[in-house]
């Protein structure tokens, strides 16, 4: 991304594709190139990467302005996304716990893309939830469960009889759990992890449920 390179005349020597890694500011971005796009630059998330597609004669130093203009907008958007994502999540929670769960409240409940083998984490220290965002996908009725789930630990932090008398609360609890496991029956053999301290831990913590499918 240096502008020595930028600075270089010749377009056309410059890959149909170019990765660059992530900065402090910025995810990963994904460059193309592309003959047939004229004047138009875009841009979207996909995954945890921005592919940005630019015409590919776009001269360096306009491409390389174009590109942190886009970027900018594009993180500047997603950021927003999830605040009001969060706050839809935070209602839901609200309306679950009212329903199931007595009322309880936590701290705060957010998204999070971080976590590869959880579906939901809880912190009974801190009262704070979080819902992975692999959850988006499934329907509304398994993140429910999982939410529940979370919002009873609030309550019963194992999951003693107690804390499943709490969840069965749920009417759709074992349709959820049995969705998930058709799913996945590797990745998702079980639904969550008991409480922990921390989100997700250091990579490898959770090995135990961290099989992939293959
Ligand atoms: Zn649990």
């Amino acid at each position: 991304m240096s502008r020595d390179r930028a600075a270089r005349p010749v377009a056309a020597s410059r890959p149909a594709r170019e990765r660059r890694p992530a900065t402090a500011t910025w995810p990963p971005l994904e460059i193309v190139r592309s003959a047939k796009r004229r004047r138009t630059v875009s841009a979207r998330f996909t995954g945890e990467t921005i592919v940005v597609r630019v015409p590919a004669h776009m001269p360096p130093a306009d491409e390389q302005d174009a590109i942190e203009a886009i970027v900018t907008r594009t993180v500047r958007r997603h950021r927003a996304d999830r605040r009001a994502d969060d706050a839809m999540l935070a209602r839901r929670a609200a309306r679950l716990a009212d329903r199931y769960l007595d009322g309880v409240r936590p701290r705060s409940v957010t998204w999070s893309d971080r976590m590869r083998t959880r579906l939901g984490s809880c912190s009974t220290r801190s009262g704070d939830i979080r819902i992975s965002t692999d959850l988006a996908r499934h329907p509304d009725r398994v993140l429910d469960a999982i939410i529940v789930h979370e919002l009873a630990h609030l309550i019963e932090p194992n999951h003693g009889p107690a804390f499943h008398a709490l969840v069965d609360r749920y009417p759709h609890r074992q349709w959820a759990d049995g969705y998930l496991e058709g799913f996945d029956a590797g990745r998702f053999a079980r639904v969550v992890d008991p409480p922990s301290p921390d989100d997700e831990g250091p990579p490898g913590a959770s090995a135990a449920h961290a099989t992939e499918p293959s």
